[in-house]
């Protein structure tokens, strides 16, 4: 069998035979003669087109394996057959062999096919070889069967960077785009698992994802076929737009947060659940989701089981947070290892936590159950204001990969928490504005704004189950106004203060009382008591005209006037109200210290 990639279907599918100690064949005229270093994540590709005595060797290689490659040009081609070297860019594991390459070529017409941005540092190597530059001939190579088309991709490593198409095997030679760093050698890309090889060396190479971005773009308005990168493996035509895809959606520019550490791979990672913190802030609005997001994060690398929080609501209040309550704050006495914590400044901080720069402590208590206590400082404050509790199921040893994660949720668990104690401030503050609105101060009773809320909802009720009726009495004290010209207005307010005891005192669970304005109340009742109204309207008239006031008023006699309507579905509560006006009108008008049923339309001079 021929050592070729291309099976027979024209798919690559059968990897099994390839020997990879020979020249291996890639497309119709297309070889790969790289050498298969042992232990060597990082392997460098070296790529032939076979065009007879104007053949192309792409990106030479290192010092290390050239003898291999050598070797393997020379079972296709003598070596003198080649005549355009092309380096895709400047770095040694590609043009390290170019000085041995530059003793052994005799042809006068061989060159070094580059941009000139790799020319500049290439050329002090100190070549015979001249430059043959790609932006002085239009991007182009043209060949006996085929034209290359190199493509500018700037900064995708180096900003020089080229690639290679070839438009006839639709070969894309990807330099360092698409390089893998593989454990395993693997000379073609099995499966989709081979992003997981590309990601953390595009995440560190390539300075950010507008520059990957751009080069993608410009790669992507080739018809590619096979991806043959200079590291890694070579991607087969069933996964190029899979990779193409992924790539385009990866971080870039990690080295930015790798510092010392070398080992990308676990930076990747750690990349991963930064961005994930970050992404579960923007996203998530509703504090449960984005705790138990946390959680999710946390527990890839803590053995963490829980997450909770205390927050700081006011001087006296502190609220948990825990998902017992679903993290609705909870009004509590935080426990004394929390107290410790709260209120803090920086300094007081970093005295507690002898630990030193952690931002965080592992339970300081040796009779405590394994846990890590997160400070939040709030930012206004300078102070702890909250603090988030991880609950492990062992003890862990704190390192720079726990510390880099906790560290990155501090801020938006801040925010979060932060935002969290707001709303909940606002809710209370609504509850007490609330609250406000819906008493009488001087009364006491209920006012206007609530029976629009409470009453409309009894009359809903009604209408959908006829038997729950709702009736109102409607009192509007007689000659009111003389007893402010009389006594003056605070003995105005005495009275209307005692008639609304004794309306509170009349009434039952169930009724609803409530002052109207002025010397104007009403009591609203429901279920059976509405059969009732007209006798509890003529009882309470009875009660309110005993009443015996004190001096001045020992003579005074305050008697009230009542209207009783009774609900007729669908009436509406105005209407309803708008008949015990006109019978409380009508009691008025019979010599007041009565009490009128309106009954219908009409309205009936109650006969007790
Ligand atoms: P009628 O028998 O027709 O109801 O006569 P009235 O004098 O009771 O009725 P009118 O509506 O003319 O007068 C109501 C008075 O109640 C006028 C207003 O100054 C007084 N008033 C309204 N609110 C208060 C209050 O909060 N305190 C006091 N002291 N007086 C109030
Ligand atoms: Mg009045
Ligand atoms: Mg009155």
């Amino acid at each position: 069998m021929e050592n070729t990639l291309i099976a027979s279907s024209g798919r690559i599918d059968d990897l099994e035979h390839i020997d990879t100690h020979h020249a291996v064949q890639v497309a119709d005229r297309v070889w790969w003669v790289g050498h298969r270093q042992e232990d060597d994540i990082f392997q460098c590709h070296v790529y032939l087109i076979e065009q007879g005595d104007q053949s192309v060797l792409l990106d030479p290689g290192s010092v290390l394996t050239f003898r291999h490659t050598l070797r393997k040009i020379e079972e296709i081609i003598p070596l003198s057959h080649i005549r355009y070297f092309v380096c895709h860019h400047q770095d040694p594991d590609i043009t390290g062999a170019l000085p041995l390459i530059d003793q052994i070529v005799s042809r006068d017409d061989a060159v070094l096919v580059t941009h000139w941005r790799t020319q500049m540092l290439v050329k002090h190597y100190g070549f015979r070889l001249p430059f043959w530059l790609v932006e002085e001939h239009e991007w182009k190579l043209p060949l006996a069967d085929r034209t290359l088309d190199f493509v500018f991709t700037p900064y995708a490593h180096f900003p020089g960077a080229i690639c290679t198409f070839d438009p006839v095997s639709q070969v894309l030679f990807s330099s360092d785009l698409f390089g893998g760093l593989t454990s395993e050698f693997s000379l073609v890309a099995k499966d989709e698992q081979y992003f997981e090889a590309m990601r953390p060396f595009h995440e560190h190479y390539m300075p950010s994802r507008d520059i990957l971005g751009y080069a993608l773009q410009a790669i992507e308005r080739r018809p590619i076929r096979i991806i043959a990168p200079q590291h890694g493996s070579i991607i087969p035509e069933a996964l190029v737009r899979f990779m193409i895809d992924k790539l385009k959606t990866l971080d870039c520019g990690l080295y930015l947060i790798a510092r010392g550490d070398t080992d990308i791979r676990r930076l990747s990672q750690l990349n991963r659940m930064l961005r994930d913190i970050t992404h579960t802030m923007l996203i998530y609005r509703d504090f449960q989701d984005i705790a138990s997001n946390l959680l999710e994060i946390a527990q890839r690398i803590l053995p963490a089981t829980l997450l909770e929080f205390y927050a700081r609501l006011d001087e006296q209040t502190v609220l948990h947070l825990s998902p017992e309550s679903r993290y609705r704050g909870i009004e509590i006495e935080p426990p004394a290892a929390v107290a410790r914590i709260l209120d803090l400044d920086h300094k007081q901080w970093n005295e507690l936590n002898v630990t030193g720069a952690t931002a965080f402590i592992l339970a300081d208590d040796s009779d405590d159950a394994p846990t890590l206590r997160l400070p939040l400082f709030s930012p206004a404050q300078g102070t702890v204001q909250a603090v988030a509790i991880i609950h492990l199921t062992e003890w862990v040893t704190s390192n720079d990969e726990l510390r880099q994660v906790i560290e990155q949720m501090s801020v938006p668990l801040q925010v979060a928490v932060e935002r969290e104690v707001i709303y909940r401030q606002l809710d209370m503050e609504r509850q007490r504005i609330y609250e406000r609105s819906i008493r009488d101060p001087l009364t006491g009773l209920f006012t206007r704004i609530y029976m629009q809320e409470v009453v409309q909802r009894l009359c809903d009720i009604q209408d959908r189950s006829p038997g729950n009726r709702v009736a109102v009495l409607m009192l509007d004290i007689d000659h009111f106004k003389s007893v402010n010209d009389t006594y003056g207005h605070n003995q105005g307010d005495v009275v209307l203060r005692r008639v609304a005891a004794e309306i509170l005192r009349s009434t039952r669970g169930s009724d609803i009382p409530m002052r109207l304005g002025g010397e104007e109340f009403a009591i609203f009742v429901v279920g059976d008591a509405v059969a009732y109204a007209a006798q509890f309207a003529e009882r309470l008239r009875m009660q309110v005209a005993a009443i015996r006031f004190e001096a001045p008023m020992t003579e005074q006699v305050v008697t009230v006037s009542i209207g009783v309507a009774t609900r007729q579905p669908p009436e509406t509560l105005l209407d309803l109200m708008q008949h015990a006006d006109t019978a409380l009108y009508a009691a008025k008008n019979s010599g007041r210290n009565q009490v009128c049923v309106a009954s219908d339309s009409t309205v009936q001079r109650q006969m007790v």
